[in-house]
């Protein structure tokens, strides 16, 4: 059976994978799963591709596997594509999530309604050694709301709208969040690549 390390540690993200690529009979391996030595790595660079990328080669060369990475964040158009790569960090660090939300909601208070459009974003990157590096892109359109609403998931979930959807990210279950999700955008892009390598 063919495996791949999923460099994360979010359980959530972790066992998404693991479904995911079970599919395709590829056995997925989370961090959470390896002895906790791996080097810290740092997300220097300037677009989600950038720290994909950085995040899966510098693994996959330290492991000798086939390594997954992702890269995400939220993009708001009143904001010119803030807070983006920044997303996780965007009020300071160490990163907290209400406050990041605070710091969006103050931002765009004098921004016009129709420019509250927004989108999060996620870059996979699988990187193996000797081989040639792929990335894949999900999006998922909507827009942010005036306040917070639900408590389920985790970032910017609370005040994110999803396009056709009525309810924020946090309002919905974790599988209608995962069916429309960013993530899971990108994971559907790299069905052809799995195909290849089957
Ligand atoms: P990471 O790439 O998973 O580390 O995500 C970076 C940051 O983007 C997170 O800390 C969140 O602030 C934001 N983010 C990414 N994906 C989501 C999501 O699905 N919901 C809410 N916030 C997200």
């Amino acid at each position: 059976m063919k495996k791949i390390i999923i460099a994360t540690k979010n359980k959530g993200k972790a066992e998404e994978f693991k479904t995911f690529f079970a599919k395709y009979d590829i056995e997925a391996i989370s961090l959470l799963d390896l002895p906790d030595d791996m080097p810290d790595i740092e997300e220097t660079g300037v677009t989600f591709q950038e720290n994909a990328i950085l995040k899966a080669e510098t693994m996959a060369n330290y492991l000798g596997e086939m390594v997954l990475a992702d890269d995400s964040g939220l993009e708001i158009d009143g904001l010119d594509g803030k807070p983006g790569v920044y997303s996780a960090r965007y009020a300071g660090e160490p990163t907290d999530d209400e406050k990041n939300i605070e710091k969006v909601l103050q931002d765009l208070a004098t921004v016009p309604e129709n420019q509250r459009t927004a989108r999060f974003v996620c870059v996979l990157a699988v990187a193996a050694p000797d081989k040639e590096t792929i990335t894949r892109t999900g999006y998922c359109n909507g827009k942010i709301t005036e306040n917070k609403r639900g408590s389920n998931g985790f970032g910017y979930d609370p005040i994110f709208i999803p396009e056709n959807q009525h309810l924020t990210m946090a309002q919905l279950s974790n599988e209608e969040k995962n069916s429309i999700s960013h993530r899971r955008k990108a994971m559907n892009q790299l069905e052809d690549w799995l195909k290849q390598i089957s």
